[in-house]
């Protein structure tokens, strides 16, 4: 077979689906953006989830990518089977309510055949499908794959709960028998029996029926707009492409581990596991905290932090004793640089951080492990009370200990470990609540009078560590955690409803994140950071950046709440009154006093207002005043708040004024647009709302024309401004249909009753009706009608047959009441037959059957009544 790089496979999949008019969408940031669902892109389409679940219009409905992916699912596997790892890329293609089976079959055997491209023998392709879906087979048929090659699998069925799903069909590569020691051949396929010789490269899935809770899947509706998905691993590929044992092998992996075998004199033959873990768990890291990442105790942060452990210890198992990690990151960044090459650039922070985690973690190590071997000394189980003793007091991870006593043989008491764990957690949380009120009334703090000013400006500055502090105690020097205090920052702290900066700070030998900054009891900038490397001490000299896009976006957001109450007073009237506010960077929140609903013209009117404000283009102007002039020239503050004798006033031209302390733009124009998202109350006589500026309103405005547009689709209008007209139509349609129906229904029920009337027996003046009918219960009761405004004297019975329920009703009347005949009775006798359940008065009762096996015997009952 020809020899295609990682590096050519990934580019000729890339051109392959372009030419076949889809367009290349770059590899998307590990991290899930607004998806609180996921820990991690873990495939192609999660990238694109935004195209799939309409929430986006897609920028064309034929998409390809080259998508990074991390799977914490697989880690078990990394190195002992050929094919897995925790950091992969997935080469996928992407029909969005474009094209289908027929299509995306013909091209997947022409990628994967063709000499232009993969060039594989047709021979050594075996495909899975779901038994239902003969149309699959059908098309690899086709093109030229062999019926003995097509192998049905019940489990080819894509569905995760309700909602979009369908049959797939997988490409599997045969590496021969070289890989099937019991020469099992495709039996390994059909009993789905874990294997080396048929290699999956390639996911195909046929988003097209709609799964709902309670119907077969049998039953399930096509989707109005169906999709593909697809996703093929590059690493397997490159196995195959390169013909190599494992993707281990592949230039994709080998520069990394070769330089392994630099580091340690230890060959990779001698202990492929140690090996393989090490150079996947490498470029999973180094991936990761590219894209902005870092070690931490929770989520992504921990993930992380278990790879990298887990990779130095194999680093020890090989010799290493030193930090080794943080040098092979160039090696990645080589053979990754060509279709990431923002890698370069991130290189030597990503270095920083990992060192600095693989010294932290090096002594854990050798505490723990001096710990655990003894522990476990003569010994075959180890409880978890000591298995949490070493996580808790060593930092030494529950993962490593577990696969320390597997190696030597010792069994593990997780359950235990938990029990202890939960406690821990719970012993936290409560801790937790107390250190946070401690540290605000924390004696340091309240004694801290450093002096510390705010700039407003958002270039980054230059300032002195002034004061250290963690969980509120003075400290000397911060080497991961804590909070700290410059003599100036440009640092916005959480007040007023406007949230804080977040960002960096950094120096030459030192590298930290911003995340939170609040104000410290004597109101100075207290900067709560995350190090990244280096070690923060008193009088170190650093840059301050925030993160100044964000810091835009917040600002616009703030400047729009007061624009909002001004056209709030203008429409509502000059009782509003603010009662609370919150501005971060996505939406803002306003709420105030007013005792009426809001209509939907006023919200309209409040909007379209705000816009006028935003397009005269009005100076801001900051005026430090006294509070006294302040008050005089009619600026707004908040009622319950304290204020000092000087005031800030933020002012935009004649339509707001108001005390704040907040960040604002120069002019309104820079505001951009303002859209209402929600109008609710929160509380008795006090209202909420929720709005959006600038990209994110034009992200909120595209959010419901996409809805919108998805409407169009389903009502099959030409524009969206036919949508009205159409569902006017399909409205009155739809009544009209109903009248019919329902006329319909009355002349069947008519008809039914002039056969009923016709069997009826009449005995001493009695009419004895009695009928199985197909029809609801409603159907059953305008059957009764015509007999009840007919008849004086009558015994009715009707059995309905409606979706596997048999509704039962009957009317008892006149002469046959006092003769003793009970509607009631008669349910509950014929409920009993059909094993349902029923019962009423004597005049009228209802029932419901559950089978009808015993028809025949109802009957009887019923004509048993007449003598
Ligand atoms: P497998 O059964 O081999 O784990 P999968 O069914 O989990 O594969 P899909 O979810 O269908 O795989 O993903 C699509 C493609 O992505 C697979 O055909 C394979 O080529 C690749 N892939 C999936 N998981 C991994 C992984 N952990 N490492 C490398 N490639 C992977
Ligand atoms: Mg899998």
């Amino acid at each position: 077979m020809k020899y295609l790089s990682g590096n050519e496979i990934r580019r000729l999949w890339l051109d392959f689906f372009k030419e076949k008019g889809h367009r290349v969408e770059p590899s998307a940031s590990l991290i899930p953006l607004n998806d609180p669902t996921l820990l991690w892109i873990n495939s192609g389409v999660a990238a694109l989830k935004k195209y799939f679940d309409g929430s986006e219009v897609p920028p064309s409905r034929r998409i390809t990518n080259a998508q990074k992916a991390i799977r914490t699912n697989d880690i078990e596997n990394v190195g002992h089977t050929a094919r897995h790892h925790t950091f992969f890329e997935m080469l996928g293609c992407f029909s969005i309510g474009d094209y289908f089976r027929k299509e995306i079959i013909e091209w997947a055997v022409e990628i994967l055949t063709s000499p232009k491209y993969f060039g594989m023998d047709k021979n050594k392709l075996y495909m899975t499908y779901h038994p239902s879906d003969l149309e699959t087979k059908k098309y690899w048929m086709e093109n030229g794959i062999e019926e003995s090659h097509l192998i049905p699998l019940e489990h080819n069925f894509w569905q995760i709960g309700e909602g979009p799903c369908g049959p797939n069909t997988e490409v599997f590569y045969d590496r021969g028998e070289k890989y099937d020691e019991n020469n099992l051949g495709v039996k390994l396929l059909k009993e789905e029996i874990e294997n080396d010789r048929y290699i999956e490269i390639w996911g195909i899935v046929f988003s097209q029926y709609n799964a709902e809770n309670g119907v077969e899947r049998k039953d399930y509706k096509e989707l109005p707009s169906k999709n593909i998905d697809t996703g093929a691993g590059l690493e397997r590929i490159a196995c195959i492409m390169q013909g190599k044992e494992t993707n281990f092998e592949t230039d994709l992996f080998w520069p990394i581990i070769e330089s392994v075998e630099n580091l340690t004199n230890e060959k990779y033959e001698n202990n492929t596991l140690a090996f393989r873990v090490i150079a996947d768990h490498i470029r999973a890291v180094t991936f990761a905290l590219s894209d902005g990442e870092i070690f931490s105790n929770e989520g992504r942060g921990y993930v992380l932090r278990r790879l990298l452990r887990r990779a130095e210890r194999y680093g020890k198992v090989l010799g290493l004793k030193e930090p080794f990690l943080f040098n092979l990151v160039d090696v990645v960044v080589n053979i990754m640089k060509d279709y990431y090459p923002y890698l370069e650039q991130k290189k030597e922070f990503v270095k920083n951080i990992i060192l600095t985690e693989e010294k932290k973690f090096i002594k854990t190590l050798s505490n723990g492990e001096t710990q655990l071997k003894k522990m476990i000394q003569d010994k075959n189980v180890i409880s978890g009370a000591d298995v949490f003793k070493l996580y808790d007091t060593y930092g030494f991870p529950k993962e490593l200990t577990m696969e320390i006593c597997q190696e030597s043989n010792v069994s593990v008491d997780l359950k235990e470990f938990d029990r202890e764990m939960k406690k821990q957690k719970e012993r936290a949380r409560s801790a937790r609540g107390e250190l946070e009120s401690m540290a605000r009334q924390s004696k340091d703090l309240l004694d801290c009078k450093v002096h510390s000013e705010f700039n407003y400006g958002k270039e980054p500055i230059n300032a002195k560590v002034v004061a250290l502090f963690k969980d509120g105690k003075i400290v000397d020097n911060i080497s991961d955690e804590g909070e700290v205090i410059f003599d100036v920052t440009n640092f916005y702290s959480e007040s007023g409803g406007q949230v804080s900066d977040i960002g960096e700070i950094k120096s030459k030998d030192f590298a930290a994140k911003v995340t939170n900054v609040t104000k410290a009891p004597n109101k100075q900038h207290l900067h709560s950071i995350s190090v990244y490397y280096g070690e923060l001490k008193i009088g170190d000299e650093l840059t301050l950046t925030i993160d100044e896009t964000r810091r835009d976006k917040i600002t616009r957001n703030h400047s729009a709440t007061h624009l909002l109450q001004s056209a709030l007073s203008d429409v509502l009237g000059d009782h509003i009154a603010q009662s609370g506010s919150y501005v971060n960077d996505e939406y803002l929140r306003f709420d105030f006093t007013h005792f009426a609903k809001i209509s939907e013209e006023e919200l309209m009117l409040i909007e379209e207002k705000v816009n006028e404000y935003i397009s005269s283009s009005i100076e801001e102007k900051t005026l430090i005043l006294p509070i006294e002039e302040a008050k005089k020239i009619g600026a707004k503050c908040l009622f319950n708040d304290k204020y000092g004798d000087v005031v800030r006033v933020v002012t935009f031209g004649d339509v707001s004024k108001e005390f704040c302390g907040g960040t604002h733009v120069t002019n309104t124009k820079d505001i951009g647009v303002f859209i209402i998202e929600s109008e609710e109350s929160i509380a008795s006589g006090i209202r909420r709302i929720q709005a959006r500026t600038s990209i994110n309103a034009y992200e909120l405005i595209k959010k419901r024309y996409a809805m919108l547009n998805k409407i169009k689709d389903l009502l099959g209008s030409k524009s969206i401004f036919e949508n009205e007209i159409r569902l006017k139509s399909l409205i009155s349609e739809k009544d009209n249909l109903k009248k019919d129906n329902n006329s319909l229904k009355s002349k069947i029920g008519n008809n039914i009753a002039n056969t009923l009337d016709d069997s009826k027996i009449v005995f001493d003046g009695i009419n004895f009706i009695y009928g199985y009918v197909k029809t609801n219960r409603d159907g059953l009761l305008s059957i009764s009608e015509s007999f009840r405004s007919k008849y004086q004297d009558y015994v009715l019975l009707l059995i309905g047959d409606d979706n596997n329920s048999y509704p039962l009703v009957s009317f008892v009347s006149g002469k046959a009441l006092s003769k003793g005949f009970k509607a009631g009775e008669i349910i509950r006798n014929v409920s009993i037959l059909l094993n349902g359940k029923g019962g009423g008065r004597n005049e009228s009762a209802f029932g419901n059957g559950k089978d009808l096996a015993k028809l025949n015997e109802v009957e009887k009952l019923f004509k048993g009544l007449i003598k």
